[in-house]
């Protein structure tokens, strides 16, 4: 006899049961003293460290991480990889340290928010009231931006912008080509996710190629007409790799107006010019990430508005969004800047929850770029919320100087992986 018969548990019944549970609300399990609950979307650079400070501020919060993926791919140091210089291992960080801080993990998607009842609902059909609750769920890539680049186009032209199955993609891409091929670099206008990225990533490519296919050459085609840190990288690439980088500024022709995957192509200037690329990594326009433009988060264009010094929604109350999402004045979309702004945020639903004063913020970020393994530059800035906006405080930052040897880009490319280090053991450890 099986235990449906024996307990007259039926197949029906068992449906009607799972049913019923999936429109019932998540476990309260271990609620704080004062029965407080932060749930916290997306278990990124903002949302992992959000989670982590709120309890290290105040262990009484129950405190819950509702995450798509059981582990983080980070997009730091992923142009290593696609340089065949780590391997996805060394980018790949799991939840179990975060579980030891006291932080509640639940894997799932987060859908929709009722503001007014304060609750999230999870696309499995649960969902889970909260007092406060922070959004960082990165970007989306726009697929709607350049005719022709969409999600089937994206398995054959990579973007690997978003760490993952994409940078394996485009791995082994640049494995497969021929020595003598041509890469081509689409990259975006502004704002975007990690202003140095694309120029890194030319870089680390520029590398490999010299190393294995050193009769190859990179197109970089920019709807830019400058980027961060140029005249370093512009260095940097003579002096690295000679003239096998070509940037084609936006004005000279580098923004594409359509893509063609079948043939691996690019479109410029009206049509007047085609790039046919043995390998294309494509980078299109981006904006918040779904659930905060489905739920009222997002401006025009697709970011988030936020309190400077509190990173609380000016659009719906009772949410903060923090990280590549947010709108934070003149801070980039960066790692190192969702893992301040967490931080902030954490302090500031600390304090209005416990009834105590908003503190005075101030932020930093430093962005290191690798030009080549062994040659690393830098930009950073302090910054402070004081007119509304987030500004950086003169004077304090700077980039790496223009006349440097090789043995200070050394040490700066170093002072990358220490970073990596340290900022992944503060998040994820
Ligand atoms: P993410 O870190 O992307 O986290 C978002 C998380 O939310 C994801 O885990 C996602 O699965 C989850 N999520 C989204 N929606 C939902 C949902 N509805 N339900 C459940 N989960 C959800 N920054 C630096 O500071 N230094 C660098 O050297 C650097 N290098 C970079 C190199 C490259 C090639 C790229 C592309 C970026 C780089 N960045 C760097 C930028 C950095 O990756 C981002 O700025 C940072 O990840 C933003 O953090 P976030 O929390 O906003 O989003």
């Amino acid at each position: 006899m099986n235990s449906a018969k024996r307990t007259g548990f039926s197949r029906r019944r068992f449906l009607a049961a799972t049913a019923a549970v999936a429109g019932t609300a998540i476990a309260p399990q271990v609620m704080g003293a004062n029965g407080r609950r932060v749930v916290i979307v997306g278990g990124g650079f903002g949302g992992a460290t959000c989670a982590r400070y709120l309890k290290s501020l105040d262990a009484s919060l129950d405190v819950l991480l509702i995450e798509r993926s059981p582990v983080f791919v980070t997009c730091p140091f992923s142009n290593l990889v696609l340089a065949g210089l780590d391997d996805m291992a060394s980018i790949t960080h799991g939840y179990d340290g975060l579980r030891q801080a006291g932080v509640r993990v639940q894997h799932g998607i987060a859908s929709d928010i009722d503001a007014d009842r304060r609750r999230v609902h999870l696309a499995g059909g649960q969902h889970v009231t909260y007092d406060r609750l922070v959004l960082s769920p990165g970007i989306d890539l726009r697929f709607d931006a350049v005719p022709g680049y969409d999600r089937v186009a994206a398995e054959v032209l990579p973007h690997a912008w978003k760490a993952g199955k994409q940078t394996l993609l485009l791995r082994r891409q640049l494995e497969a080509m021929p020595d003598g091929g041509v890469v081509i670099l689409g990259a975006p206008a502004n704002p975007f996710r990690c202003p140095p990225g694309p120029y890194e990533r030319a870089s680390l490519i520029a590398h490999y190629l010299k190393q294995h296919k050193p009769k190859s050459k990179l197109l970089l085609l920019d709807a830019k007409d400058k980027f961060s840190k140029q005249g370093l990288f512009q260095q940097g690439w003579k002096n690295l790799y000679g003239d096998m980088i070509e940037w084609v500024a936006g004005s000279d022709g580098g923004i594409v107006e359509q893509v063609r995957a079948h043939d691996r192509t690019l479109v410029t200037e009206s049509g007047f010019t085609e790039h046919k690329g043995d390998v294309i990594n494509f980078i299109p326009p981006q904006h918040a990430g779904v659930i905060a433009r489905s739920n009222g988060l997002t401006d025009a264009q697709g970011w988030c508005p936020v309190d400077q010094g509190t990173f609380e929604s000016s659009l719906v109350p009772g949410v903060h969004v923090i990280g590549d999402a947010a709108i934070a004045g003149k801070m980039p979309k960066s790692g190192f800047a969702a893992n301040s702004q967490a931080k902030v945020c954490a302090a500031a639903i600390v304090n209005s929850l416990n009834g105590r004063e908003a503190l005075q913020p101030s932020y930093a970020n430093t962005c290191y770029s690798l030009v080549g393994p062994e040659y690393g530059i830098s930009v950073s800035a302090v910054y402070r919320a004081e007119t509304g906006a987030i500004l950086p405080v003169e004077g304090a930052g700077g980039l790496s100087p223009m006349a440097a040897d090789a043995e200070f880009r050394g040490l700066e490319a170093g002072y990358a992986r220490g970073w990596y280090k340290a900022i992944t053991a503060d998040i994820w450890g």
